[in-house]
């Protein structure tokens, strides 16, 4: 899902766990997403420049393939989505942040479970990578409507009843 998506994703899991909707907890839901800022940028860069309409058909017919466009793109997004990423990610949530170093990976963890379910083809979810790269592969959001359209309903459903 989109970055705004896992950061009050984040917020609704701190709340449900600690009745506080910890501003930590939106940021570690969002940090997986470091991992696809290589190929946002090469995404921009491989956009056509003549003009914002034919920009933007090219950036979203580049992701709209869900494929990356290097191995190194594709490396870094599986690196911080994969399960082994969580070791990193709640050693340095120990030790900055103390105690709440649970939520904090669980967030983390929140954002892979929902991205297993809305994302497909090279950017599905690859839990074990790079051991393996077996993937499970949900529904893309962003070239299905109804995904995209379920998954904030849901969230915000969630959060007003909160
Ligand atoms: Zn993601």
């Amino acid at each position: 899902m989109d970055i705004a998506f896992h950061g009050l994703a984040g917020l609704a899991l701190s709340k449900a766990l600690t009745g506080e909707y910890l501003p930590s907890a939106a940021l570690f839901s969002m940090l997986p997403d470091l991992g696809a800022v290589p190929h946002f940028y090469h995404s921009v860069k491989n956009s056509s420049k003549i003009s914002l309409k034919h920009f933007t058909g090219d950036y979203m017919g580049i992701n709209y393939r869900g494929k990356f466009l290097s191995d190194f793109d594709r490396n870094i997004y599986w690196s911080t989505h994969s399960l082994f990423s969580l070791i990193p990610v709640s050693l340095i949530a120990f030790f900055i942040f103390g105690n709440i170093w649970w939520i904090l990976s669980l967030s983390y963890l929140s954002h892979l479970i929902i991205d297993a379910f809305t994302h497909e083809h090279e950017a599905s979810f690859h839990p074990l990578w790079p051991l393996s790269d077996w993937s499970i592969s949900g529904k893309s959001y962003s070239s299905n409507k109804n995904v995209l359209f379920l998954s904030w309903f849901t969230l915000l459903v969630i959060l007003l009843l909160q």
